[in-house]
């Protein structure tokens, strides 16, 4: 299948722009929620991750306590390379499965650390970046998620920058401050018809 990359910085509207794409016939796998499957009561990261961090990082549902995580990763860095090294090999097989089973007429993988993880060049035809500025990201994400600012700055500095985002980028979605939904939807049904006409190039074999 055609595959697009698709990222951006949190609250950048990456979940936003897939649910469009998918709603036109785009099969959409996106790792942020196969993270949060992992880690939702009874997910398969849940025992590992007690195992290695203890019972304090598990809430009373049995999911993964993400604020506790989140401070436990700040206080020592070296936790958050553990729990990278349990999920990650999760996510990447589960990501694999679901793209053999995938069924769309592209495929589009929504990996807030693309850039980032630079393992994703060679996996995809193409990588979209949706852009915003930091103000208009900090603010989105509080509103959703009650974060403090200094909290969400600080997820937001251990992120690529905007710049090496866009440097990496083969399209580009602009999502600012100023950006309304019709504008967005504008922009990423045009986008879609590019990569549906290039997945049926690409399937034509021409
Ligand atoms: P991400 O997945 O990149 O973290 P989301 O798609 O969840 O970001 O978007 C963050 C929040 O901002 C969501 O609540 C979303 O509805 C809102 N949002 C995204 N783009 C826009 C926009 N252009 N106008 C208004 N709200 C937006």
């Amino acid at each position: 299948m055609y595959k697009i990359g698709l990222t951006g910085g949190i609250g950048s509207g990456k979940s936003k722009v897939a649910d469009m794409l998918a709603h036109w016939g785009a099969a959409i796998i996106d790792t942020d929620v196969i993270a949060h499957e992992l880690t939702a009561p009874g997910g398969e990261a849940i025992e590992p991750i007690r195992h290695q961090f203890g019972p304090g990082v598990i809430a009373p549902t049995g999911a993964l306590d993400r604020q506790a995580m989140r401070e436990l990763a700040f206080e020592s860095p070296g936790a958050r390379q553990q729990l990278e090294a349990i999920l990650h090999p999760m996510i990447g097989l589960l990501t694999q499965k679901r793209a053999q089973e995938a069924d769309g007429c592209y495929l589009v993988f929504v990996v807030p650390l693309l850039v980032e993880s630079g393992r994703w060049r060679e996996r995809v035809d193409r990588i979209c970046v949706v852009d915003c500025d930091p103000d208009t990201q900090v603010r989105r994400v509080q509103a959703r998620s009650g974060l403090t600012s200094e909290a969400i700055g600080r997820i937001m500095s251990a992120q690529a920058t905007r710049e090496a985002r866009l440097a990496a980028a083969d399209d580009v979605v602009l999502n600012d401050g100023r950006t309304d939904i019709d504008e967005l939807t504008r922009r990423v049904r045009e986008l879609h018809d590019f990569w549906c006409a290039q997945a049926r190039q690409a399937g034509s074999g021409s």
